[in-house]
């Protein structure tokens, strides 16, 4: 069998197709790179947003067409499927095989059954599940809990991805040893709402350590750098900041959405902090970590934000000065409470607010990135770059980065560099000794080149 697996969304899918992709390889299966090339198309959805649903639509459109000339099974795994949507989408497009969040180890039974097949149940044995893993790669994923207790209304992650279950710590840590001994050196705790880690449906599980108590003791296994993802303003505690301010392998990058500055809209989206409770989080994370680097999530336009509450969501930005921003317009997603009980606002005036918001975020990661000017930063650096000479990776702030290859430091690795320019996406560099001098640049490569890279890069 030839398969071609096409992720939309998260890392948490992200980490899913590397999980189902394993399985498909251990059945005898061949990774293809193209549909053309395949006789089994698997797409892993995402249906937190309407973008990423229409582009499943069209692809599993031109998908039945392809059945119609020659032979050709088609799956549909993650969030999409769980829904009535996506079933209804399956059924129309002629789709095989239909696997929920829950149900992705059944890909086997799926693919031995010859016949259609729709795996649909959250199933316990994913939880103990390890994937191999990733070869060839510094950073991977690995998912410490699956789905969310919390039920924002504009969300429908807690009907795909069902109720919030931790995973055994002791399997945890296993993941995390299989990582480091394939020469992983960055991690990334992934799930819906890590903070809650330890406390599914609000109570504390026995033996299992908060989610703090889990940052040491993966910061303490060996591995170089650990980031997370996702947190809720809700179950950040005082101890996760201590716990990262104090842990060296912890890098010093917090992603913590707010969605809103205005209480009455974080109210109406059931969010269950208001914005002295986030400022507060805010204050804790500046007390507790030198240096961190702060990102956030905001959505723009959510049924009833009028221009003042927009001016809040301004106005909290400019008092928290966030280094990055993942901004959205509102998008209504049927299932979800805000689709089905609040009006949708006009796209014009969404459309203009977040233009109004991406301006204050370019100006607020300009000022931030360029506070990093003549610093030296370790950096993981993944391969190369788009310009040739060049390799790309991130700093432990998560900040993209660009550096001209050097001697004895010319491919994927961890590293120093000097910060030599900065613009409001990324950060350009040179790559240092351990003296803090810049390593000699390879032959191959012009200094002028470096000069070029940096509006190369900005187009
Ligand atoms: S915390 Fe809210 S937005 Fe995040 S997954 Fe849970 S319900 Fe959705």
């Amino acid at each position: 069998m030839r398969a071609h697996l096409i992720t939309y969304g998260c890392q948490m899918n992200e980490y899913d197709s590397h999980l189902v992709q394993s399985q498909l390889v251990s059945l005898g299966a061949d990774m293809v790179s193209s549909i053309d090339e395949a006789d089994f198309v698997l797409l892993n959805t995402c249906a937190v947003r309407g973008k990423p649903v229409d582009k499943v639509r069209s692809v599993l459109g031109q998908l039945r067409k392809i059945k119609a000339q020659r032979p050709l099974v088609v799956g549909v795994m993650g969030c999409l499927a769980q829904l009535e949507e996506g079933q209804q989408m399956a059924r129309k497009f002629e789709v095989d095989v239909l696997l929920g969040p829950g149900s992705l180890l059944d890909i086997g039974a799926a693919l031995e059954s010859n016949q259609k097949f729709w795996g649909l149940q959250f199933k316990d044995e994913l939880h103990q599940h390890i994937p191999p893993a990733p070869s060839g790669k510094l950073q991977a994923h690995l998912t410490i809990m699956r789905g969310c207790d919390h039920h924002c209304t504009y969300c429908i992650v807690p009907t795909t991805r069902g109720p919030q279950v931790s995973r055994d710590p002791d399997q945890i840590m296993r993941e995390l040893d299989t990582l480091l001994a394939a020469g992983i050196q960055e991690v990334t705790l992934l799930g819906q709402n890590v903070n809650a880690y330890g406390f599914d449906a609000g109570a504390k599980r026995a033996g299992y350590p908060s989610f703090a108590e889990l940052l040491r003791m993966v910061g303490s296994s060996g591995i170089q750098r650990v980031k997370f993802t996702t947190s809720h303003p809700m179950n950040f505690t005082e101890d996760v900041a201590a716990a990262i301010g104090e842990t060296p392998a912890i890098c010093e990058f917090v992603h913590l959405p707010v969605q809103s500055g205005s209480n009455r809209v974080l109210r109406r989206m059931a969010r269950e902090y208001t914005r002295e409770h986030y400022l507060a989080h805010i204050s804790n994370i500046r007390k507790h970590i030198q240096n961190v680097v702060l990102a956030t999530d905001i959505i723009v336009g959510f049924p009833g934000e009028t221009e003042e509450d927009f001016q809040e969501t301004l106005s909290l930005y400019d008092e928290v000065g966030y280094d990055s921003a993942y901004m959205f317009i509102y998008s209504p997603r049927p299932g979800t409470p805000s689709y089905t009980h609040f009006a949708d606002l006009p796209r014009e005036l969404k459309t203009e607010r977040l233009g109004r918001l991406i301006a204050k975020q370019k100006e607020w990661s300009a000022k931030q990135n360029a506070r990093w000017q003549g610093s030296i930063q370790q950096v993981l650096l993944r391969g190369d770059a788009y310009s040739e000479g060049f390799l790309e990776g991130h700093t432990r702030g998560n900040h993209p980065i660009v550096v001209p290859r050097a001697v004895g430091a010319d491919g994927p690795g961890v590293y120093q560099a000097r910060v030599t320019a900065t613009t409001p996406h990324m950060l350009y560099g040179e790559l240092v000794g351990a003296d803090g001098q810049a390593l000699p640049v390879m032959a191959s490569q012009q200094p002028e080149d470096a000069a070029l890279i940096s509006p190369l890069l900005m187009l």
